[in-house]
């Protein structure tokens, strides 16, 4: 048995892309900087890349940038948009509290250079309103910063009310929208979104490929200074295989969205279904309003580490919460800003499907956690501690 449930970390790259991927490896190698036919042959590809990957946002193919992921877009545009707003006497930042590190960190990096952080509250359901970053908003806001979804508990924001919000103030929005991209319709005009963040390898693409969106007029700075490449925004020689291979994975999620969705969605819920049979848990993030594929609960009296190494040798491929905390033993910022105390933080299961996933691997899991759950709690010192009364239950 192996069942792979991490795709929030990382997908697998689909067939299509990986013969995408193959073929310009081979035959277009070329720098697509290059002046003669196989150079152009390489810009061709990315460009046309650019085109199909502006499209299927509703944006204009001059406002696709490619970069190494999600965490270098991220970058980039969050300092961007910071020391545009500098330029006018704009100091002022807005994001929410369960941000991807990559927004957090390169935010603590800005409050050293003296820009003012404020991080909003997200709530028991992990949901930011566009009514408190209304509230939020100043004379010298710059920025708003929200993920479109979060990548530990799946919950989604309302984007297009933010949007409007900023729009109405004239204020910079960007979104880190890599858990949602190829999941969920996102249309930057639509959605009034100023500025957004993608990575391939969360929509079946290959990893160290990604893209930042910059509406018209929202002028970026270079994280990596070099050559002239992206219109001068970001040096280096393009990762022309790997982009020809996002646009491609983009297009096949985007096409297969409505179908993939109602699969994954129905697994997602029977999931939820059955692991909240086990006594004193809680499902994490809103119970709607989350990504069809996002299922993360919390397991009062265990180590979500132990619970992980068990179902991983009853082959099942699962994260506590994000890619980036496993290995160091704080608990998740993003359970935390939920208001999960650290002893139930401590005990989180996040399962993300993708559309492979059978009825018989969700029996399955659910069984396995059910058990295992079980058996950790058998010896654990706090549950003993809870069962007997000398601790209170808090879920
Ligand atoms: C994975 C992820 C990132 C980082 O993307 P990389 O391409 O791995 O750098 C950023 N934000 C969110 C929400 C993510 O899930």
């Amino acid at each position: 048995m192996s069942i792979y449930v991490d795709n929030a970390a990382t997908t697998k790259l689909s067939e299509g892309a990986a013969k995408i991927m193959i073929k310009h490896l081979s035959e277009t190698f070329g720098n697509p900087s290059s002046l003669y036919t196989i150079g152009q042959e390489a810009k061709e590809v990315l460009e046309q890349a650019r085109e199909d990957i502006a499209k299927i946002i509703n944006a204009d193919q001059r406002e696709i940038t490619f970069t190494s992921g999600g965490s270098e877009a991220d970058n980039q545009a969050i300092r961007s948009a910071a020391y545009f707003g500098k330029r006018k006497g704009k100091t002022h930042i807005i994001s929410t509290a369960f941000e991807h590190h990559a927004v957090l960190h390169t935010l603590d990096h800005l409050k050293g250079e003296g820009f003012e952080i404020t991080l909003l509250d997200v709530h028991e359901n992990g949901i930011v309103t566009a009514d408190e970053v209304e509230k939020a908003i100043r004379e010298d806001t710059a920025l708003v910063t929200v993920m479109f979804a979060n990548n530990e508990i799946g919950t989604i924001q309302p984007i297009r009310e933010i949007g409007a919000v900023c729009k109405k103030y004239g204020v910079i929005f960007h979104t880190d929208a890599v858990q949602a991209i190829g999941h969920l319709p996102i249309d930057v005009e639509a959605d009034n979104i100023d500025m957004l963040s993608a990575s391939a390898h969360k929509f079946h693409g290959p990893k160290g490929t990604g893209f930042l969106y910059a509406r018209k007029g929202v002028p970026l700075i270079n994280i990596i200074d070099g050559g002239a490449q992206e219109r001068g925004k970001r040096a280096g020689t393009e990762n022309v295989p790997g982009i020809a291979a996002m646009a491609y994975a983009l297009k096949d999620a985007v096409d297969n969205m409505e179908k993939n969705n109602a699969i994954i969605i129905k697994k997602r819920d029977a999931l939820i279904e059955g692991l909240s049979e086990i006594p004193h848990c809680a499902l994490n993030g809103d119970r709607d309003k989350r990504l069809p594929g996002n299922v993360n609960f919390c397991f009062e009296g265990i180590e979500g580490e132990s619970l992980l190494l068990l179902l991983d040798d009853k082959g099942i491929m699962a994260s506590s919460g994000s890619a980036c905390t496993s290995g160091s033993l704080d608990p998740s910022h993003v359970l935390l800003a939920i208001g999960r105390v650290h002893d139930v933080a401590h005990g989180s299961l996040r399962l993300s499907l993708s559309e492979d996933i059978t009825d018989d691997d969700v029996k399955y899991i659910i069984e396995s956690v059910k058990e295992v759950v079980e058996y950790l709690r058998s010896f654990s010192p706090i549950w003993r501690d809870l069962v007997s009364g000398k601790k209170q239950f808090i879920l």
